[in-house]
């Protein structure tokens, strides 16, 4: 006992508390010079003869040159997609095509640093979501697909479920890969072809994961990837042949889609912004829900549909819960996205940030109390202190429209009733949480909020076989789940 007493040394106490900047490495993934576009199987010069640079938004510098595909170019992939879907893989066995779509999910495992690291060098995101979040979730909707394709016939029992033909998919910025993995593996599970386009800003890991495909063996014309910008878009969504548009984006865009194709019978699924309540109830563990409250909102830079970005809260805790989440937010690291033990990256675009700088300063003019921790954004870049407005109106624009940005709006309710109303007055519909000790009042709550998904004691949580989707402006349709695959069939 003696000795032991006398081996205690105390330790040197550390000097700083800082920790130790540990980046990934960008060794892990190497970017050519120039992309084309992914059809019929091969990396093809666009038609359009134009090309564009992609950068990374932490610092501005260029990454790689990308195709902007035209409209000669979208009906070729168009083509190609229609050729695969009559020629051999609307027919394959389920069975079959389940084996490419899980071989695609363990590619997406094996190569999970490289993808992490492409995503977060193009979008800006920390590597500890793009790592942890972003890859590992778009891989299991690979896998969770690969099981229902052999198995349709008993997700719909006498039903006689068909697919529908070739998807044209738009995707947007702020979960480059993930959404490519909503869109894609429940399409092939199906038996459909698809032409998808990825966002101009970050059409990296669209474009690896088109060589992923090559790796699985994938028939070409399956899959196909069209890079481009809004004209890209827009030539899928007007092409004849396709028979099915999912799109991810802004509620303004997805509206002109649905004009676009009104009468075609094209069939439509729009998953569109949102403004989500998060619900503090005075019996919340507090110190819980403040990590729910920054997930929620600071979560991806806060660049998320579903994001937290209305906190509710109870009046009798308002100043405790605001005191320990300034608290919180100054611990907040902002900066490098290869930096492992960075919160909050830097902002997909200088569009982007323009915007959020816009809504941010109409807050301050209409009268909110604004908060921001003290943090030194890098000077190169688009970046964006993390932000909290308290003193919120519901008619302000911060607590109405989606700023897609770090910054929280707070208000106040006293009654359950009154939280519902305040949650429920927005255009939008796509999620909410609820924060409260009670089980009954999370349910009670689910009940009346007009809300895709509610999260109880927790926020942001996504699970390939829970299906997302939204009501009002956030769209319509849902992806995820079983309910995921009925978008890609029709039923005879
Ligand atoms: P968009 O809706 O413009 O972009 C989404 C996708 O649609 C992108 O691939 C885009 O191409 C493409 N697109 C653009 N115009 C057309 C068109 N006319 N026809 C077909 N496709 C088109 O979103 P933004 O990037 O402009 O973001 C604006 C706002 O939208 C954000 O501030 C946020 O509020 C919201 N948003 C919501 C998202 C969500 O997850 N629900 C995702 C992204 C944005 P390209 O990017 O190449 O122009």
């Amino acid at each position: 006992m003696a000795d032991l007493d006398r081996t205690r040394v105390p330790a040197a106490a550390p000097l700083a508390w800082e920790y130790a900047p540990a980046p990934e490495s960008r060794d892990v993934v190497r970017f050519q010079e120039r992309y084309g576009l992914f059809v019929g199987g091969e990396l093809v010069d666009p038609r359009s003869a134009e090309w564009y640079s992609t950068i990374e938004p932490a610092n501005e510098d260029h990454l790689a040159d990308i195709a902007l595909a035209g409209e000669e170019d979208v009906d070729l992939a168009v083509r190609a997609a229609r050729d695969a879907f009559e020629n051999g893989w609307s027919t394959l066995p389920g069975s079959e095509r389940a084996k490419y779509v899980f071989r695609i999910a363990r590619i997406l495992l094996e190569r999970s640093r490289e993808f992490a690291v492409a995503e977060s060098l193009n979008s800006g995101k920390p590597i500890k979501e793009s790592r942890d979040v972003d890859v590992p979730i778009a891989a299991a909707h690979f896998f969770y697909y690969a099981g229902w394709a052999d198995k349709l016939e008993y997700a719909f029992p006498n039903r006689r479920p068909q697919p529908l033909g070739v998807a044209g998919q738009i995707i947007p910025w702020n979960f480059p890969l993930l959404m490519l993995a909503w869109k894609i593996a429940p399409a092939l599970a199906c038996g459909n072809t698809v032409v998808l386009k990825p966002s101009h800003t970050t059409p990296l890991t669209a474009l690896l994961f088109a060589d992923a495909c090559r790796q699985a063996g994938l028939p070409p014309g399956v899959v196909n990837i069209v890079t481009g910008d809004g004209r890209t878009g827009a030539a899928i969504v007007r092409h004849p042949d396709v028979d099915k548009i999912a799109f991810t984006g802004s509620t303004g865009v997805g509206k002109d889609i649905q004009r676009a194709i009104a009468g075609t019978g094209k069939r439509l699924t729009l998953e569109l912004g949102g403004k989500a309540a998060n619900i503090v109830f005075d019996d919340a563990a507090l110190d819980q829900a403040v990590e729910g409250i920054v997930n929620g909102i600071f979560f991806n830079q806060g660049e998320v549909c579903c994001a937290g970005s209305r906190l509710l809260v109870q009046e009798s805790v308002h100043e405790q819960l605001i005191a320990k989440l300034k608290r919180r937010m100054g611990t907040l690291r902002v900066g490098d996205p290869l930096d492992k033990n960075t919160d909050v990256g830097a902002i997909n675009s200088r569009e982007q940030l323009e915007r959020i700088e816009e809504l941010v300063e109409s807050g301050r003019e209409e009268g909110a109390e604004i908060f921001q921790p003290e943090c030194v954004l890098p000077e190169r870049g688009f970046w964006h202190a993390p932000t909290v407005f308290t003193n919120v109106a519901q008619s302000y624009r911060i607590a109405q429209e989606e700023i897609f940005g770090p910054v929280l709006s707070v208000l106040t309710f006293r009654t359950p009733e009154e939280a519902v109303e305040k949650a429920n007055n927005t255009a939008y519909g796509l999620s909410a949480g609820v924060w409260t000790e009670k089980g009954a009042r999370i349910f009670w709550m689910a009940e009346r909020l007009r809300a895709g998904v509610v999260w109880g004691n927790t926020f942001n949580r996504f699970d390939p076989a829970s299906p997302f989707g939204g009501y009002k402006e956030s769209g319509f349709g849902r992806e995820g789940g079983r309910h995921g695959l009925e978008a890609y069939l029709r039923f005879e």
